[in-house]
């Protein structure tokens, strides 16, 4: 449904304040058009301005998004008797990879009598590799070194987006193969869960930029804009934020604070088990009973398993009190990578992409621009 806000009296009288009228009447040469409406593609809401402030903020996270330059490896490898199938490596897009993923790594399955099978890492890919193994009939015991709330997937933003999954121009077509596999996967998944109250759902988002084109740079909308409904290029007037223009588009937004445990409780209902256990390297993987075991450890495949491509690229988010008025995503624009997503648990503000960088201390400074740069930007929104 398309849902228009109409500007009131009140509204020209700020924008005459402000002397940014011109700019309001956004593509009009002549200044002569009736007045501005921002349509949303959702909400029947008008758009709220968020209250952000350093008083406010709750708490903040960080994480290291397991990233390959060439892309997440699912294959299967034997060691003597046992198959271990690897399914990790997916960067900053592994909640949005998810189901697809894992999918691919399930299929790499031969057909065994002795249908039990270890998955490592409680993530979100061993998670969903469990429960599409269970769906198969197998019997499924995870060990992971963290479990929820403790893991990487914990912190992910959870936007249904596939960001920094691999170094875009170097991607194999056997990889982009593979990749687009389980993106479609993966959406077809979300999508039939987004609305049922299991913290899916489907959120406008606004890439706010001073050119027009420049949100472009996140290929996969161009690449496969039918995942992404609802894309639009919007010129000034047409939005309410400060930056000139916005490329609005839907995507889904999955909680983790919700689906995760979520999905424990799921796995544990169809009978797996779930076990906080580290494994100290390949001895203790080889002595797993299972004939079939699944690597999901993230970011711990580097050690585990040897991978030296596996690289860490650190994250920190700062949270706020939930507003539920506050309902859409917004990225850029200002200093920095910037976002803020809705969500239950709190507005969140991000980001932060340091790669190669491991320490799991917030810092200070980057919290500082974090929530300057959203509250800059909320401050000066037209509503
Ligand atoms: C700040 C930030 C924001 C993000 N935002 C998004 C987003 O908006 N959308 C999105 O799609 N993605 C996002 N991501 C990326 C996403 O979080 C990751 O890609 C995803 O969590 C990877 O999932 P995983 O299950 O492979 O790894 P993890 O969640 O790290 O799980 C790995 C599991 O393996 C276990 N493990 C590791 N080593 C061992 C071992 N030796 N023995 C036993 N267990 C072991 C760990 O304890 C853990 O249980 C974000 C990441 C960060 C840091």
């Amino acid at each position: 449904m398309t849902v228009a806000r109409t500007f009131n009296r009140r509204d020209w009288l700020k924008v005459a304040a402000a002397g940014s009228a011109s700019a309001l009447l956004g593509g009009c040469a002549t200044g002569i058009r009736g007045p501005v409406e921002y349509r949303r593609p959702l909400s029947l809401r008008p758009f709220a301005r968020p209250n952000i402030d350093m008083s406010l903020i709750t708490h903040t996270r960080v994480g290291l998004r397991p990233y390959r330059p060439g892309g997440f490896v699912v294959k299967g490898e034997r060691f003597g008797d046992k198959l271990v199938i690897h399914n990790y490596g997916h960067g900053g897009g592994g909640i949005t990879m998810s189901w697809g993923s894992s999918m691919l790594a399930v299929r790499e399955l031969p057909d065994l009598a002795d249908k039990r099978a270890a998955v490592l890492g409680g993530g979100i890919m061993g998670l969903t590799t469990a429960r599409l193994l269970q769906e198969r009939g197998w019997s499924v015991t995870i060990h992971a070194k963290a479990l929820s709330p403790d893991t990487t997937s914990d912190v992910a933003g959870g936007l249904w987006a596939p960001t920094s999954v691999f170094r875009l121009g170097d991607e194999t077509p056997e990889f982009l193969a593979q990749f687009v596999e389980a993106l479609r996967y993966s959406h077809d998944v979300f999508s039939k869960q987004a609305g049922r109250g299991i913290g899916v759902n489907w959120v406008e988002n606004y890439y706010l930029s001073r050119e027009r084109n420049q949100p472009r740079d996140f290929y996969y909308l161009d690449r496969w804009p039918e995942l992404f409904p609802s894309i639009a290029e919007l010129s000034p007037g047409e939005h309410p934020f400060s930056a000139p223009y916005a490329l609005r588009h839907l995507s889904l937004l999955i909680e983790p604070a919700i689906y995760l445990p979520r999905l424990m409780g799921e796995i544990r209902q169809a009978g797996g088990t779930i076990e906080q256990r580290e494994m100290r390297g390949l001895d203790d993987v080889l002595a797993l009973s299972q004939p079939v075991v699944f690597n999901c450890t993230g970011l711990g495949a580097r050690e585990l398993f040897g991978d030296t491509e596996l690289t860490p690229v650190r994250g920190q988010l700062a949270f706020m009190p939930a507003d539920e008025r506050v309902d859409y995503v917004t990225h850029g624009s200002g200093e920095g990578l910037l976002y803020m997503f809705p969500r239950a648990d709190g507005i969140l503000l991000g980001g932060a992409y340091e790669r190669g960088a491991s320490h799991l201390e917030p810092d200070a400074t980057t919290t500082e621009r974090i929530v300057r740069e959203h509250g800059r930007q909320a401050r000066a929104m037209r509503v």
